[in-house]
């Protein structure tokens, strides 16, 4: 890791690395120059993992593009999408398996994210176990409409601002979401209007395991948390791993690509999490970000990494 750039895209693509400079000047003067289409891939050269900090205002610069009269190669089929199913994906069905105990109604809302709910159901059938074994009195939805975040990193406003408005009106009959992914917990902490209402992430919930267990793993941590106000998550996960029998492999942080899902410029993605596989050594690997899994999932093997992929809630429950 020693060479590594700390910013992933322009380790990846330094070409077409727009840099917190000339960033903040463009916002400055956003009336005195128009965005072409060719733009698009120095914009979009970006995963919103926010080591640079200046991941909302690029997110600001989208809008401006799109307002130029441009377009982002796959975002019309992505809005298509939402506008039919309220998620990025062409269907909304939940691929989850739901533990009979669960409650149809309660204060607190398990928001799973549909990434999570569509894409990777292990994962999320983990965390929902898991939960449910820590005794929570929680719910969930049986269809969930989608946090809007990758309308919101693509500067699709009025779309973002039409699933917030229904999201809200969902909310409101709870008074506390818990997210499983990190990028619904930003939106509804940092951009979504103020409530009534506690949103936690995950990791709040997260305990050594009853059971001793063993192995040595590697922990891809994340950037959503480490670069938007919750550094200590990771320090604290570890613990958590450690106080239940694991070693933790010295894996340094790097982001793993998956900031914004798989969309726009999927090229760098690529790049990224191929670098970053090779990262991880030791029995397993694992993380408590949907993201971040899914593009574990995808690359671990093409990457040729020998350590197993397990999710955070399997590492810690009772086989
Ligand atoms: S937010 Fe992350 S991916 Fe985006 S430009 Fe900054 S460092 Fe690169």
């Amino acid at each position: 890791m020693k060479h590594r750039d700390k910013y992933p895209t322009r380790e990846v693509d330094p070409e077409n690395f727009l840099d917190n400079e000339e960033i903040n000047s463009m916002l400055e003067r956003t009336d005195e120059f128009t965005f072409t289409q060719e733009d698009w891939v120095r914009l979009l050269n970006c995963v919103h993992c926010n080591e640079c900090g200046t991941s909302e205002e690029r997110a600001r610069l989208n809008q401006k593009f799109l307002q130029d009269g441009n377009t982002i190669p796959g975002l019309d089929a992505m809005i298509h999408n939402f506008k039919k199913n309220g998620t990025p994906y062409h269907k909304n069905e939940m691929r989850i398996t739901k533990p009979e105990g669960i409650p149809a109604s309660s204060d607190t809302l398990f928001f799973m994210g549909c990434l999570s709910t569509i894409k990777i159901p292990r994962f999320t059938s983990n965390a929902l176990e898991y939960l449910y074994q820590q005794g929570l009195d929680f719910t969930i939805l049986d269809k969930e409409i989608c946090c809007g975040y990758p309308l919101y990193v693509s500067g699709a406003m009025k779309e973002y601002r039409e699933l917030q408005a229904r999201n809200l009106d969902i909310f409101k009959d709870f008074k506390k979401v818990i997210c499983l992914c990190p990028a619904c917990f930003f939106v509804f902490t940092q951009d979504y209007p103020e409530m009534d209402i506690e949103y936690a992430f995950i990791s709040d919930y997260l305990e050594p395991a009853k059971t001793e267990k063993s192995g040595s793993v590697g922990v891809q941590h994340l950037c959503q948390l480490k670069n938007r106000g919750y550094p200590h998550v990771a320090g604290n996960v570890d613990k958590i791993l450690m106080n239940s029998g694991y070693d933790i492999e010295p894996v340094p942080h790097w982001c793993c690509g998956g900031g914004i899902g798989y969309m726009h410029r999927t090229d760098v993605i690529d790049k990224i999490a191929m670098k970053r596989m090779g990262d991880f050594a030791g029995d397993y690997m694992t993380t408590y970000c949907p993201g971040c899994y899914w593009i574990m999932k995808r690359f671990r093997k093409r990457a040729g990494t020998s350590a197993r992929l397990k999710d955070i809630f399997a590492l810690l429950m009772d086989s």
